[in-house]
């Protein structure tokens, strides 16, 4: 008898590949050789994310019956090319991070208002589902976080992706955390979303808790002059749902500041943390945000403060910190 077919996807970099020649009886490691030929990521180099048996990543030897696949399943791969990666191993292009960022001022102010938009908000806080996967804590601020490249580089290539992750996160949301309940929100699907906060370690570390993942039909659509057609993250979906939350105590980061749109005030915008490779030991933005976020964890309404200047905000207190170190010497 002829063993079944098994068909499905492979998502990779943004496409999508279809494995159609494998069957129930063939290995993991023969769906890794297809793989490579379609994709030209050496098998050695494949991660295949979502691909599990009883709950462990599948090994090479497991056969593909055994999976329990569904139809249409789309697999989740990620790894390099050879040539991709000799040409990330050499010189960065210092090509200025512009791109989406332009200022933007009254414009946003409109829109933050208009009654379209807050329609939106409204239909998302009655059907967008939050599935809490951690409870929210009395008394907390509420910090909202995107991922790619604001926590880990998501264009890089790398062998793993912890060697992508933006450097300190763990230490960063674990001293946030002590102030505010944390909640990812990032512009893709939620099986990716799970997927990436498990292979980060964040889903299940010791030391603090997500809240919750938002996802991409959290997102509004906005029409504006200057981005046209544009999707943005509305926190009025949250606050909506969670009455404790508002401007006055909640702040996003965000790579793009257009994300902030619906309330530019609340937004914080993130160096974007890219080419991993040569950044992984230089970069200290995370930590440097979590003195910020510790700093203003004290103050009572957020709408007093500007985000742009978080930086300014951070050595000011540090300068005034010293002083005070340097008078209790003096008695
Ligand atoms: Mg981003």
């Amino acid at each position: 008898m002829m063993a079944n077919e098994v068909r499905m996807i492979v998502k990779w970099c943004g496409k999508e590949y279809e494995i159609c020649n494998i069957t129930e009886n063939d290995t993991v490691s023969t769906l890794k050789d297809i793989v490579h030929k379609e994709t030209g990521v050496r098998p050695e180099r494949q991660k295949l994310l979502n691909l599990r048996f009883k709950g462990k990543a599948a090994q090479d030897e497991d056969t593909i019956g055994k999976l329990s696949i569904k139809p249409g399943f789309k697999l989740m791969l990620m790894g390099s090319r050879e040539e991709d990666i000799a040409e990330a191993s050499q010189a960065p292009d210092n090509v200025p991070d512009v791109v989406n960022d332009l200022d933007i001022a009254e414009e946003e102010v409109i829109i933050e208002k208009a009654e379209v938009y807050l329609a939106k908000i409204n239909r998302r806080i009655q059907d967008y589902q939050v599935i809490e996967l951690n409870p929210l804590r009395e008394g907390m601020k509420l910090l909202v976080l995107d991922i790619d490249y604001t926590l880990f580089d998501h264009k890089s290539l790398a062998e793993s992706g912890h060697l992508l992750m933006r450097p300190y996160l763990h230490e960063f949301l674990t001293m946030a955390y002590k102030d505010y309940d944390i909640v990812i929100w990032s512009a893709t699907s939620m099986k990716w979303i799970n997927e990436k906060m498990r292979m980060l370690g964040v889903s299940s570390h010791p030391n603090y808790k997500i809240a919750f993942h938002l996802d991409s039909l959290a997102m509004i659509t906005v029409h504006t002059p200057k981005y046209s057609v544009v999707d943005v993250k509305p926190l009025g979906v949250i606050w909506g749902k969670y009455k404790q939350f508002s401007a006055k105590n909640t702040i996003m980061f965000d790579d793009i500041r257009r994300n902030f749109l619906m309330n530019p005030q609340s937004g914080l915008r993130i160096r974007p943390y890219k080419q991993a490779h040569f950044n992984r030991d230089k970069d200290r933005e995370l930590l440097k945000l979590a003195k910020y976020l510790k700093l203003i964890a004290k103050v009572d309404d957020f709408q007093t403060l500007n985000h742009r200047k978080w930086e300014e905000y951070v050595s000011k207190k540090k300068r005034s910190e010293r002083r005070t170190e340097g008078d209790e010497q003096k008695l």
